[in-house]
This record gives C-alpha cells, structure tokens and sequence, in this order.
C-alpha cells in the first residue's frame, strides 16, 4: 500500500491530466496522483511528476463537492456557468465546473485517476468506491487504469472486494505480448504477467479493457509484436482490445532511440499491414476491437469479435489496397482530422481540399511519415 502523501491538503480538489478516451463523459475522480512505475519509455505524461497516493479522506471530499453542485443543478435541464457563478464557493470553481460537465453527459460513468488506483491499496479504494456508490447510485460504470504487476500481487479475494465495492471495469496497458518488445520499452511487466492479470480481472467480474500499442516494436519487433500480442488476448479473451497507436514526442525517453536509430518507427502503412497481422491472429475470443483513439489510422476498425472478424480485416485491406497516392492523401487527411475512414474519401470536395493542402505543403510519399510524426506530436 502507498503512503498518504502529508501535503496533500494543500491541493483542494484535483483532476488528473489523463483518461482513456472512453472516459470522455465520465466523472474524473482522482485517487492517486502521476505514476508509481514511471518507467515506459514511450509514455512522457508523468515523467517530470513524483508519485503520491492522496488520503481516502480528501478523494471523499471532491466526491462531496462535485455531489454538493449536482444537488444544486437538479431540475435544470442545462445549468450555465453565468446562472451558477454566484454559488461557487471561492477555491470550488474546478469542482463545479467538473459537476457541472459530468451532470449534462448524463452521470453514467467514474473514472478513477491517475495511473493505476490499485496501488493505494484494496481498503482505501474499497472506502472510496462504496463512498462514490453511496453519493451516485445510478452512476452504471466506476472503471480505472491499473498495471499488470500491481493485479497480479492481488489476491482474487482482494479484486472481487473491489468489484462488490463498485469497480466494473479495469484498463490495463499491455501494450504489448512480446517480451522482448515489453523489456525493450520498459514497461515493468512479461507477457506472462499481462495474462495472469487479465485473467484474474475477468474472474473477478469484472469488465477488462486491454490496450495495445501497434508499431510499439518498431521495424525489428514488428511481427513478434504483432503475434504475441494477439497471443495473449487470445489467452485472455479480454472484453475490449483497444488499439492506440505508438506515437513518439520529443518528451518520451524513446524519441532519444529513434535519434539515435535504435529504434527504427514503423511507416503508417507498415504499422497497417502489422495490425493486420494482429487482427488476423485473434482467434477463439469474443472481444470487442475498439479504435477510439485520435491516432488511430483507421477510425472506423471497430466490431465485436468473432463475427466482425472478416469485416476488420477488410477494413485494414481497403487501405492496404489503395494505390500510394491515395493511401497518402488518405493518411494526410486523416492526420488533419478530414477523414475517420477510407469511405470519407469519396467525399470528393473534401479530398480536393486535402490535395490542395498537400501541394501547398509539399507532402509526398517520401516525406509523408516524417510529417505525420510531427502532426501526431501534437495530439499528445
Ligand atoms: S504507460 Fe502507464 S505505467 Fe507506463 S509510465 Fe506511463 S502511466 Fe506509467
């Protein structure tokens, strides 16, 4: 268990700098802060923070905050930061304006940052999340990231005591299946790890949502990264398989690699043509395939396992099969926020206007990657 961290008070309410995507509506509860591993050379959110765990005591505070507005909103259809102003108490803005967004999506789900909130251990989030379930009872999902290594120190007691107390849904970052590609990147966990956790989630009852990082292996790994990977899910047969490609900014330990040419990155077709292999390595599961994430190539690579299995394949062929200058404009479309999927293409005004921008810009097969990379800096 995690010590309290003894300037914790001082903070107030807090909010995480991350969620998974599918949290984009959820109430953001804030656990812990940063991440105790902090290791991933990918990962540069937490690099420059120190890990904390924060007392039961004021996680339950901001769960009373957010509560004390939303009683404040109840009957009001749509309430306006001018009509509430006046009642924010001074120091509570943060709060309110989180209980103000999470009453208009609805209240359907929590999400518990930072990184992983098992580590401050089962009693204290057992403590919250009954505290959480008291205050919201008709919240439907509390879900939370958690790492591989800290599941698999748990007792199967310990995990279903936190589904009873109200967890459903746990994302675990696998990232990969590969145990080379996993030392590599330094994600602190084996292929045998990842599957020994999701198997104990899935035993607990309750919902597991594995990332995987296509292009995680560069060139070298790629194959390996692929089939491992698809491997382990296949031993896992998780709920949800998240695709969330690798991309490198210049804050990640592994950017120094690729300058270094240690790493060689995949091209955007390459890290296609790896995920294909991924998706054709999944058998016997009933997964859900979810693309959710603003890097993903391929925004509508999305089906419920097995019997989209196919129609997934496809979807990565139809890029695959583009002629080059096509799978260019599509990728620089893409890129821009123009295009979700291949179809998008056949809107023909706007791959016109995407043309332009790649004539005016100079964008072409031999620089399109090296472009990309810079764009998708930017979206994280
Ligand atoms: S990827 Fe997750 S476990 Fe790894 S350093 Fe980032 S937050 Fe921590």
């Amino acid at each position: 268990m995690a010590n309290e961290d003894p300037m914790d008070e001082p903070y107030g309410f807090e909010i995480g700098p991350i969620r998974p995507p599918s949290e984009a509506y959820s109430l953001l509860v804030r656990v812990m802060r940063n991440c105790a591993w902090n290791r991933c050379l990918f990962c540069p959110v937490y690099k420059e923070s120190e890990f904390s765990a924060r007392s039961v005591e004021h996680v339950k505070r901001d769960i009373d905050l957010v509560h004390k507005y939303i009683l404040q909103f109840r009957g009001d259809p749509a309430p306006a930061v001018t009509t509430h102003t006046a009642q924010v108490v001074p120091g509570e803005a943060m709060a309110f304006d989180m209980a103000r967004r999470w009453y208009l999506s609805g209240m359907k789900s929590v999400f518990l940052q930072d990184a992983d909130s098992l580590v401050v251990g089962v009693d204290a989030l057992s403590n919250i999340l009954i505290h959480l379930r008291s205050r919201f009872p008709s919240a439907e999902r509390i879900t939370s990231y958690s790492r591989s290594s800290t599941i698999n120190k748990m007792s199967a007691e310990e995990l279903s005591k936190l589904c009873d107390a109200g967890l459903s849904r746990i994302h675990v970052g696998m990232e990969s299946g590969s145990d080379n590609v996993l030392k590599l990147v330094k994600k602190g966990a084996s292929k045998k790890i990842h599957i020994a956790a999701g198997l104990k989630v899935k035993a607990s009852g309750m919902e597991l949502s594995e990332y995987v990082m296509p292009g995680l292996g560069g060139r070298r790994l790629s194959r390996e990264h692929a089939l491992e990977s698809a491997d382990a899910l296949n031993k896992i047969d998780p709920d949800f398989i998240r695709l969330r490609p690798l991309a490198v900014p210049l804050r990640a330990p592994l950017f120094k690699l690729i300058e270094s040419g240690t790493f060689e990155p995949l091209t955007e077709v390459e890290v296609a043509v790896e995920t294909r292999l991924f998706i054709e390595s999944l058998e016997g599961i009933s997964s859900q395939v979810v693309s959710d994430h603003v890097l993903n190539l391929l925004g509508d690579l999305n089906g419920q396992l097995p019997e989209d299995h196919d129609r997934l394949l496809g979807v990565v062929d139809r890029f695959l099969s583009l002629a080059e200058d096509q799978q260019v404009l599509y990728v620089f479309g893409r890129r821009l926020g123009a295009f979700n999927s291949i179809h998008d293409m056949s809107d023909t005004s706007k791959a016109r206007r995407i043309k332009k921008a790649m004539d005016e810009h100079n964008v072409s097969a031999e620089n399109i990657d090296e472009i990309v990379a810079q764009m998708k800096r930017r979206f994280i």
